[in-house]
């Protein structure tokens, strides 16, 4: 939720653009894979068991540039695989902020202290670190050993050097709540301008198979986990209409137009985890040509019948909070009686960080969602 005013800004005129044009479906964050490479085999990756010539591919940074064009999302989440062995990352994240939009960049972090100095801090990039529980549970998720610290070794650095960092959750079976709310004040406690957190979506080809919450544990376990999130002071950067979804307060269907993938092969049909037919070869042709009615929970479609992911339905969320005067007021009202965190990066200083105590960017507050 906190989120830098001027994205809050540009998110609300590009809703309130297409509500104005009358556009029935439109682009939310654009989520772009330069490559499907990555330094780590995680147990619930639906992304490295492509044949070894296409694991090899790798989008040009105009390719990436390209894309941001095309679909014209305010907020481009750029993923993988693993971003930063990208040898162009850096001229491809500056081309992206340099057309005015805003970067996640997504990295499991083991090479983030390194490449720190490629990128400038700033309103417009922040680092969205994939962290998946405590040490016990990251390490093993991940699948290796010592890679927990090593994250929060780069998220400390990271943040001392003035940059914006949030982390971002899968939650699978077996995550104990308990461990998961002392994980929110640990995040917290490192000073994180935010934290993205989803449950784990059944990819046909992950390693494991049975690690997946159905939509039944899904209700159960953020309720359990969530119950008073309101007031713990941990700043979830989804709407809060969506973590009503996670518990079952709320109902909505999928928008996977809303969150579309470009990757090495072309735009992916229908959505970031499902592949269903060929790619399209242009944004234009994906929203045109992919039978939409036939994804998503009311569809039917098997693969979609336990699906709760934030890639397609926080769009549904966050475009029911602009749907008419009301639903803003309403929201805005949520926002203001949620429980902020004290910025926690001055009094939290890593041991051996060099700067540990720099304040956040001053743009970074609290407000409207940042999707
Ligand atoms: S419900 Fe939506 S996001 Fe989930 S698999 Fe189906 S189309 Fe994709």
């Amino acid at each position: 939720m906190p989120a830098p005013v001027g994205l809050q800004a540009a998110v609300l005129r590009h809703i309130l653009k297409h509500r104005f044009l009358g556009t029935r479906r439109f682009p939310l964050v654009l989520m772009l894979e330069p490559l499907f490479g990555c330094n780590l085999a995680c147990r619930g990756c639906g992304k490295i068991q492509y044949p070894p010539d296409v694991m090899r591919r790798m989008l040009s940074p105009e390719d990436c540039w390209k894309a941001a064009d095309e679909c014209g999302a305010p907020v481009v989440a750029v993923a993988g695989g693993e971003p930063l062995i990208h040898p162009e990352i850096g001229r491809i994240v500056e081309g992206i902020i340099a057309r005015g939009r805003y970067v996640h960049l997504c990295t499991n972090a083991l090479l983030l202290e390194k490449n720190l100095d490629k990128f400038k801090p700033g309103s417009h990039l922040v680092w969205s670190v994939h962290l998946d529980g405590g040490e016990e549970v990251h390490d093993r998720v991940v699948g290796r050993k010592g890679a927990y610290q090593t994250v929060t070794r780069a998220i400390r650095a990271a943040k001392a050097r003035g940059h914006r960092v949030m982390t971002n959750t899968t939650v699978f079976v077996g995550g104990s709540p308990d461990a998961f709310r002392a994980f929110f004040d640990e995040c917290m406690g490192m000073g994180v301008d935010g934290m993205i957190i989803s449950p784990g979506y059944a990819y046909d080809n992950a390693p494991e198979r049975g690690l997946f919450l159905d939509r039944a544990g899904t209700h159960a376990w953020f309720r359990d986990t969530l119950k008073d999130w309101r007031s713990m002071g941990w700043d979830f950067n989804h709407s809060p209409y969506y973590l009503d979804f996670l518990e079952g307060k709320r109902e909505y269907d999928c928008m996977p137009w809303g969150n579309p993938l470009r990757h090495v092969l072309g735009w992916q049909r229908p959505c970031y985890l499902m592949s269903e037919g060929s790619p399209a070869s242009s944004y234009r042709e994906l929203l045109e040509t992919t039978p939409w009615e036939r994804y998503g929970r009311a569809s039917g479609h098997p693969n979609c019948a336990q699906c709760m992911a934030h890639v397609g339905y926080e769009p549904a969320a966050v475009v029911e909070g602009f749907a008419s005067a009301g639903n803003f007021l309403a929201l805005a009202k949520e926002f203001l009686s949620v429980k902020r965190s004290p910025r926690m990066t001055a009094r939290l200083p890593a041991p051996g960080v060099p700067g540990a105590g720099v304040p956040p960017p001053s743009e970074t507050g609290s407000g409207l969602p940042a999707l």
